[in-house]
């Protein structure tokens, strides 16, 4: 007689018939809401308006907050059972206790998700973790009208009532789970699949009439063969649980604090019940808002961290972006993160947990590598459009030549439901599994928080060791990292950018936060360069702690959701005053320090401060005439009356009807404002092949991260031109265009300045326009294979050309104040002061300008705009015409100070360095106070890529100069004599100095 044929259908089938067993729904919960716009906390819970809710009311529309209150008494014939409650009021819930501590979370069954990764609902409650006398329930939580991803889902209450659990029926649930995914994963003819398929088949045929007994004897059956274990394993799969939780995104940053007191309570709920559960969390910020919102939730966690339960990860503040952020904001993010663990735990954290970031700037692993940080955990990769990056593990090199061991999660997701299908993925795709035995899983329900389930770790529970699958050991993610360490020698090597080719429109949605950012980083490097000065001469204390909290609150800004421009109109509203409040206050302890220096020096006059490393000139209208100071090197000059008449006007500026011309270059315009031509007179060439300055407009309906690919195949719309004016003023020659397009406006001052190479585009733009994309062009007469490209500390080349699908892929591409196309003798260089995305394909310097898509801000980018970007043609190349300073100089004006009095014999010097560098290609990106308080520390870097000696004067009295690390542990000692030292740097070597000195006035 032949075998029964066993179909999976009918197993499954089998599977959703149990699955409907596990819970009997016994009496209903009394349920009240207080009603509220805003979170309020638990002792503030009755303050809103409160409503009586059946299933099926209504109690709120998205974002608004409730407390509930669930009432309920237990039958008395089902009290000894195992009672649960089942709670869905189509949001996210906390359930807290009667001291207002976070209980556990929960999650409406029906919020988005990718449903193929698991269901994302979370809705028992077991009844120790809620307040009950054994007959009664009452108890509190605090509710979000949300679902995980920011999501309105109805507003009502789907359900609230008592039920029974069977155990049994749920440990058979997830036996049969595990076992018929297994079944479907393994190989047809595999023996282990069919013996599988057979036990299943045989247990289907006990579940009959669903009585203990027959319950017990299928789980016996089963048993049999989840007891079957592998031989020697290949390779073993390191899990640890899991909640990406975006600081905000599609939800306010006020709803990610409770997102987080969820997903947190409930992972602690879930160590009570699975004793290998490991979970693990990234982000000081998060920890910190839990610390101040929920200090006796935050002790719970502390306990299980010490307990090795719980992992804190990550190296840095938040999980940042790091296209756009500053060199030094991506130092500060791994400083003030790794202070934080340390401090609140103890720990020196190694791996830099970014597994959901949109690129991975070339200066990272030199970052990393000075900071301690040795392992980078992500998996974004995994989303490019074009090409499979070739590894999962690999060694990354930065520009600079600095490794780190890097880690991309072979399942291509941070939300793995950890089921059979999960490990198989992990074997079939992992990369590098001819030489690792290592692989990471990160399992939970992630994105909006939530984390790990009790399905999650049922079934890691039957996958430690599953004849058929990889062993899966629940452990902290470090320990993985050390143990993948071990084979460091092995793994190949990626240099360079890790270039994602996707969400490339997040260089440049939502303009204006992209513009405070770059203005903030600015204005705290003038902040703590002039704060530090008056602590060295004036001994004024360094007000750490202002700085500190502002550099935080823009840390947190450069979340990978909120700098890329990828979050809700809200998250925008709110940052954007807070910007603005920075910015001010930032600016104006900066004047009060200049003044206080000023004052100190005593004579009257007006103070130019200069912060940038090298001497540069300003052109200043003084009693109607204007001169051309020069401004010392980290230093200030005092234009009073007598000193100072430098530079005349040039002779040679001319500013007529199409023509803007100084000593050095002549700009001719056509009828439509475009450029026409860019005569270098000194060089004696054109600089241009075509029509420049082209303003196009692009339809675009992408969203916040992509905009169509091919949107330069489509034919482009150009603003008219409405208006335009000659003018001359003292040392500026200008062409003002007034454009017209649709509902918007364009007003263009084009500038060139006497004795200057800079054309200027001062733009101000009221933009109306929904999905369009405004972009600007140059034609430039330069031939080059490579377009060099400014990133953090550095820069890197890119191709100009298409010859293959990785530089296909590279179309539109991330720079911080300007790219460069040189040939050996000559060059292009298009600067700005607040942009990051360009395209250079053949000649062509392209830069995006503003994009208003309408996901998942409708209003993204329709507001006034402020922003100039700059032409310089140079000769010699990029690092021989000093394009890196030309950058700084756009990006950090000088600072000035009137001092007014009439004693100008008053002995002040009329102008000093505090600091010289005699360095054409070395930066000092920072100056400030040493974490310990101890001294100062300068930070300086390489910018062209090569070896360089350089000498650095300090008009101070030095006591020691050590030289440090990033965190500024101390690496070695530096000689100096007479305030001065020798350094040699390597290319792009970021070197970071501690200065002693004996304070002088
Ligand atoms: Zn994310």
């Amino acid at each position: 007689m032949p075998y029964e044929k066993i179909s999976l259908r009918t197993l499954n089938k089998m599977k959703e018939q149990i699955a409907e067993r596990i819970y009997k729904k016994i009496s209903p919960l009394q349920v009240q809401a207080w009603v509220t716009k805003e979170p309020v906390p638990y002792d503030d819970r009755e303050s809103g308006s409160p409503l009586r809710l059946q299933p099926g009311d209504k109690w709120g529309e998205l974002w608004d907050c409730a407390w509930f209150h669930f009432e309920g008494r237990i039958p008395e014939g089902s009290r000894s059972q195992n009672l649960v409650l089942l709670i869905d009021v189509n949001g996210e819930l906390c359930i807290f206790d009667k001291n207002g501590i976070p209980v556990q979370g929960l999650t409406n069954v029906n919020s988005e998700f990718d449903y193929s990764l698991g269901k994302p609902g979370k809705r028992v409650v077991d009844l120790q973790n809620i307040l009950t006398d054994g007959e009664t329930i009452d108890f509190w939580a605090d509710a979000g009208c949300n679902d995980l991803f920011g999501h309105f889902r109805s507003g009502t209450l789907k359900e609230a009532d008592i039920a029974i659990c069977n155990e049994e029926i749920k440990s058979l649930y997830y036996d049969v789970e595990v076992l018929l995914e297994l079944a479907e994963e393994l190989e047809t003819q595999s023996v282990r699949k069919a013996r599988v398929l057979q036990a299943l088949y045989d247990a289907s045929l006990l579940l009959v009439e669903w009585d203990d007994s027959a319950i017990a004897e299928a789980r016996k059956l089963l048993k049999k063969e989840l007891d079957k274990k592998n031989g020697d394993s290949e390779l073993t799969i390191s899990a640890v649980g899991h909640a990406h939780i975006d600081l905000a995104w599609l939800w306010p940053i006020r709803e990610t604090i409770r997102k987080g007191a969820r997903t947190f309570s409930t992972a602690l709920r879930n160590m009570e019940k699975y004793p290998d559960y490991i979970f693990g969390a990234s982000q000081p910020q998060l920890y910190q808002w839990i610390k101040q919102a929920y200090p006796e939730l935050y002790k719970q966690i502390k306990a299980r961290i010490e307990e090795g339960r719980w992992e804190v990860q990550g190296a840095m503040w938040v999980e940042p972006d790091s296209n756009i952020s500053g060199g030094e904001a991506l130092v500060r993010q791994v400083l003030y993160g790794k202070q934080f663990f340390k401090e609140e735990f103890d720990q020196e954290m190694k791996v830099l947990w970014v597994p959901d970031i949109f690129g991975y700037t070339a200066s990272l692993p030199q970052i990393l590598q000075k900071s301690g940080v040795e392992y980078v955990m992500t998996q974004k990769l995994s989303w490019s459009t074009y090409n499979d990056h070739p590894h999962h593990t690999f060694l990354w090199e930065g520009i600079d030549g600095s490794k780190v061991l890097t880690h991309l999660p072979p399942e291509d997701t941070y939300n793995s439901p950890a089921a059979p299908r999960s490990i198989v993925k992990i074997e079939k795709e992992y990369k590098d599994k001819n030489i690792s035995d290592r692989a990471l899983m990160l399992f939970g329900i992630g994105d909006g928080g939530g984390g790990p389930g009790e399905e999650h770790l049922e079934r890691l529970r039957r996958e430690k060791n599953l004849l058929g699958l990889s062993p899966v050991v629940q452990e902290h993610a470090i320990h993985f990292f050390e143990k993948l360490n071990q084979q460091r020698d092995k793994y190949k090597t990626w240099r360079g950018e890790l270039y994602l080719e996707k969400h490339q429109g997040t260089l440049t949605t939502q303009a204006r936060n992209k513009k405070y950012n770059r203005q903030i980083e600015t204005a705290l490097r003038e902040f703590e360069f002039s704060s530090s000065l008056l602590s060295v001469y004036e001994e004024i204390d360094y007000p750490k702690t202002d700085i500190d909290t502002v550099w935080k609150e823009v840390l947190l800004y450069q979340f990978h959701d909120i700098l890329p421009g990828s979050s809700i109109t809200r998250v925008y509203e709110e940052s954007i005053v807070r910007y603005e409040k920075l910015l001010e206050q930032v600016r104006t302890r900066i004047h009060q320090n200049y003044e206080t220096l000023a004052k100190t020096i005593g004579r009257p006059g007006l103070y130019l401060f200069n912060s940038l490393p090298w001497e540069r000139r300003e052109w200043i209208k003084r009693e109607g005439q204007w001169r051309n100071i020069l401004i010392p090197a980290m230093g200030y000059t005092i234009v009073d009356e007598k000193t100072n008449v430098d530079r005349q006007e040039d002779q040679e500026l001319v500013a007529k009807e199409q023509l803007l011309e100084n000593g050095l270059l002549s700009v001719t315009f056509s009828n439509d404002g475009t450029l026409k031509s860019i005569y270098d007179k000194e060089n004696k060439r054109e600089c241009l092949i075509g029509s420049a300055n082209v303003l196009k407009i692009y339809h675009d309906t992408g969203d916040a991260w992509d905009f169509p690919t091919n949107y330069h195949e489509t034919k482009a719309m150009q603003p008219s031109l409405k208006k335009t004016q000659t003018l001359k003023e003292g040392p500026y020659v200008m062409v003002v265009n007034h454009y017209s397009y649709g509902s918007s406006t364009i007003k263009q001052t084009i500038r060139l300045t006497s004795g200057s190479r800079l054309i200027e585009f001062k733009t101000s733009v009221d933009w109306r326009e929904n999905e369009k994309m405004l972009r600007t062009s140059f034609p430039v007469n330069v031939h080059s294979e490579t377009v060099n490209c400014e990133i953090q500390y550095g820069y890197i080349k890119r191709p100009t050309h298409r010859n293959t699908q990785w530089d296909f892929a590279k179309d539109e591409i991330v720079a911080h104040h300007w790219i460069d196309m040189s040939e050996p003798n000559y060059g292009v260089a298009l600067l700005n002061d607040s942009k990051y995305g360009h395209r250079v394909h053949n000649n062509i310097l392209d830069l995006n300008l503003l994009r208003s898509p309408s996901y998942p801000d409708p209003v993204a980018d329709q507001a006034g705009h402020e922003f100039t970007y700059c032409l310089y043609p140079h000769a010699g190349d990029l690092v021989q015409a000093e394009v890196y300073k030309k950058g700084y100089e756009i990006n950090i004006p000088t600072q000035s100070i009137e001092l007014k009095g009439t004693d100008d014999s008053l002995p002040g010097r009329i102008s000093r360095s505090f600091i010289e560098l005699n360095a054409q290609t070395v930066m000092i990106e920072t100056i400030k106070q040493a974490e310990d308080g101890k001294g100062l520390i300068v930070r300086l870097y390489e910018t062209a890529g090569t070896h360089a000696t350089v000498e650095l004067a300090l008009d101070m009295e030095l006591e020691s100069v050590l030289e440090t690390d990033l965190m500024e542990q101390i690496i070695g000692s530096v000689d100096h004599f007479g305030g001065r030292l020798a350094l040699n740097f390597s290319p792009f070597e970021i070197k970071t100095l501690k200065i002693k000195t004996r304070t002088h006035g």
